[in-house]
């Protein structure tokens, strides 16, 4: 292999372990070597991890007994808002600077079972809310393939350090497109698994009934193996859901022509053009490869975004009320009771953190709530209804991920710019739909050139046709 190790993927990293070209040891030493000379540039992590030597030596000794597991040895990036036992969890919060983790979050239960390592915890939007990582309380993070330019968020990151081959792979958060979002603009595949699929405990809450985690990765097979890892059923979220609730699966794997449908209607005016054309170049030589284009029609997307944007502040406020100063998380102290609250709330938290709280505080209060929160929720159920509609005739809906490339740091200084920049992803957190980016080529802003993503939606899940239809775009993006 030419490849340094930290530039492999999880399969690649495995088959080396294996034949014995590479230890455990020597995997660890480049991802954190490479960590240490480029992450002052990027930011894309908040704390290294020290070498956890027992748990090296653990995993050498697995990989040497001949153990199955691909991530046995696999150093990974974690995401600040997901909890690993004893380690700081911030979500890039000045309010939980300091609180430190006292136990696993079950996906980190289940990969340190699998044997993998990790290497520390990456940068993110404060609490996840922001689609570049400039909201983080401890600096934006660099965007590898132009550093004048946001990752994306929130789990910028995550996506940085793997692009940038600081990790071998990672775990995001997925709430609007969190996941998907900075996947795309790093040139990275993430995947947003179907509600219930991935248990939440353990994962910093932003919008309980919009959050996933989800693994972002080299390749789609890798995301597929970090998927089956962290996936299944879990006591401690009541969320969580058996294989086969929504009826059976699609036949797994394996080469498969699927129909690809195509919302015209929503595509016009949004998209930069030469991302448009990406996109339909894309889409045709999947097409010459056998999948079938088909055009559908989603008439009530257009509210996707609005009602986000009313469910999700209103989720994050109740969510945060729990930091007050009293039990957990920054704490000052002033005359009285209320200030105590005032002081330590307004210390605490970002501009962007408290503009949300103050939103979801309001569409919550009474007089308030059904103009603007029940009438959402509603939307909610058409969209669901109107997805599963569309997919009696398809087998997953197709979009760029993004409108655009990679901005400018300052660029979307407005919040509203900045959120309208989700507007392909949110759907699949409001219907609970798995969803996946994948690269599809790169276009060019001011002489750089710029990776953008494609994206697809199947049915509650049908992660596997995600896979498939990823499968298929990498292909496309190799010949
Ligand atoms: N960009 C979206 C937001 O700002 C999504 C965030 C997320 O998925 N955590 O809310």
């Amino acid at each position: 292999m030419n490849k340094k190790p930290n530039e492999m993927t999880i399969v690649e990293a495995a088959s080396t372990l294996r034949s014995k070209e590479l230890k455990v040891s020597d995997l660890w030493d480049a991802c954190s070597e490479a960590v240490k000379t480029k992450n002052p540039k990027l930011n894309a992590y908040l704390e290294i991890f020290d070498a956890d030597n027992a748990a090296i030596t653990a995993a050498q000794k697995r990989v040497d007994a001949g153990d199955e597991s691909l991530l046995c040895g696999i150093p990974l990036a974690i995401k600040d808002n997901i909890l690993i036992e004893g380690k700081i969890a911030s979500a890039a919060s000045k309010m939980l600077a300091n609180y430190r983790a006292t136990y696993d979050a079950t996906v980190i239960k289940k990969l340190k079972d699998a044997g993998a390592l990790f290497l520390g915890r990456t940068n993110m939007d404060e609490f996840a809310m922001g689609s570049s990582t400039e909201h983080s309380a401890f600096g934006a993070t660099k965007n590898p393939h132009d550093i004048s330019r946001v990752p994306g968020g929130s789990s910028g990151g995550s996506a940085a350090a793997v692009a940038a081959h600081l990790a071998i792979a990672a775990l995001g958060s997925d709430t609007g497109g969190s996941i998907r979002q900075p996947a795309a603009h790093c040139g990275i595949v993430g995947l947003k698994p179907t509600y219930g699929a991935v248990s939440r405990s353990g994962l910093i809450a932003m919008g309980s009934s919009l959050d996933q985690i989800g693994p972002l990765a080299k390749t789609v097979e890798d995301t597929r193996i970090l998927y089956d890892a962290i996936r299944g059923i879990d006591a401690l979220d009541a969320t969580t859901i058996p294989d086969g609730l929504y009826g059976a699966p699609p036949p797994a794997g394996g080469p498969r022509n699927l129909r690809i449908g195509i919302p015209q209607h929503l595509l016009k005016e949004v998209i930069d053009a030469d991302m448009r054309a990406a996109f339909d170049a894309t889409l045709d030589v999947l097409a010459r490869h056998g999948h079938t284009l088909v055009d559908i029609e989603l008439p009530m997307s257009v509210y996707a975004l609005a009602a986000y944007y009313i469910i999700m502040p209103a989720e994050v406020s109740t969510n945060l009320a729990r930091l007050d100063g009293m039990r957990y998380g920054l704490a000052t102290r002033g005359r009285m009771l209320l200030d105590d609250y005032v002081l330590s709330r307004t210390e605490g938290f970002g501009e962007e953190t408290r503009r949300r709280i103050l939103l979801g505080t309001f569409v919550l209060s009474s007089g308030y709530i059904d103009a603007y929160y029940r009438k959402a929720d509603a939307v909610r159920i058409v969209l669901r209804r109107e997805y599963d509609a569309a997919f009696s005739k398809v087998d997953v809906i197709a979009f760029p991920t993004t409108p655009s490339p990679a901005f400018m740091f300052g660029e979307k200084s407005d919040p509203l710019s900045m959120y309208l920049g989700d507007i392909f992803t949110v759907t699949a957190n409001l219907t609970g739909m798995p969803a996946i980016s994948v690269p599809m080529g790169y276009v060019e802003r001011g002489g750089e050139k710029l990776p953008i993503g494609i994206h697809f939606t199947a049915p509650h899940q049908a992660e596997d046709a995600l896979f498939a239809i990823g499968e298929a775009v990498e292909k496309t993006n190799n010949n």
